[in-house]
């Protein structure tokens, strides 16, 4: 059975479309959306030797082999152009890396409509990515998971603006406050009082007062969403 998490993703994937599941491991998304009826065909890209074996083994095992191509490449270079791919899922990573692998083979983006991107931290270095490379947020999760909270972001092409609070927290999920959302920054206001505290006794250099400011900027931010 798949996570929650990755059945999470599952969701966001448009009826017939054509999938790029980049950082697979042992394709158990791909699979699933394959069997599901969801995607009509799937490329799963693996950059290590292991998983991308898993996933071949996986494919197999499901007798899959005919509508999943597994590639071993790094990031979007399992991405060729005859496979007209129009959606891209990059799940359980942290949003620093996916942006890499966006940035880093941009042709490999020329046909794709969507991207459903799932960081597993650091949600907000994939929304100042979409803002400068033209794309929108259509929609968000979040959701929690063995006590982890994960938080999806699905892009279309288009421009859009975001205010402070919507690059941290999520256009959307800023507005629809689901109980894993308030308890995700709840913690992480927790914590942040907890570094300010730390801080507050310690000798006044420059860095402590650059991370004060920052830290208080972030609570103000929070308070205000809670
Ligand atoms: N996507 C699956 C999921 O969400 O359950 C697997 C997540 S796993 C934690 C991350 C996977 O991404 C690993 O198998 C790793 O080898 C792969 N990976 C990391 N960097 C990659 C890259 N540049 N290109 C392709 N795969 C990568």
């Amino acid at each position: 059975k798949l996570s929650k998490r990755l059945e999470t993703v599952a969701k966001f994937v448009p009826t017939g479309a054509v999938v790029a599941d980049i950082g697979s491991d042992h394709a158990y998304l791909p699979c699933y959306l394959i069997h599901k009826g969801i995607a009509s065909s799937a490329v799963a890209g693996e950059v290590v030797k292991g998983p991308f074996e898993s996933a071949v083994g996986q494919v197999q095992k499901e007798g899959l082999t005919e509508k999943i191509t597994v590639r071993l490449a790094d990031g979007l270079a399992a991405v060729e152009e005859t496979d007209h791919v129009d959606t891209i899922t990059i799940a359980g990573m942290g949003g620093p890396l996916i942006v890499s692998i966006l940035e880093k083979h941009p042709k490999s983006l020329d046909g794709v409509t969507r991207l459903i991107l799932q960081p597993n931290i650091h949600a907000k270095v994939i929304r100042e990515w979409a803002l400068v490379n033209n794309w929108a947020i259509l929609d968000e999760d979040i959701l929690e998971e063995d006590d982890k909270i994960y938080e999806i972001l699905v892009l279309q092409r288009g421009p859009m603006k975001l205010t402070a609070s919507e690059l941290l927290f999520g256009p959307k999920l800023m507005l629809r406050k689901m109980p894993a959302f308030i308890k995700k920054w709840t913690r992480e206001k927790e914590n942040w009082q907890r570094v300010l505290h730390s801080i507050e006794g310690a000798e006044q250099t420059p860095e402590i007062a650059e991370k004060r400011a920052e830290l208080l900027g972030q609570l103000k931010l929070v308070e205000g969403v809670l």
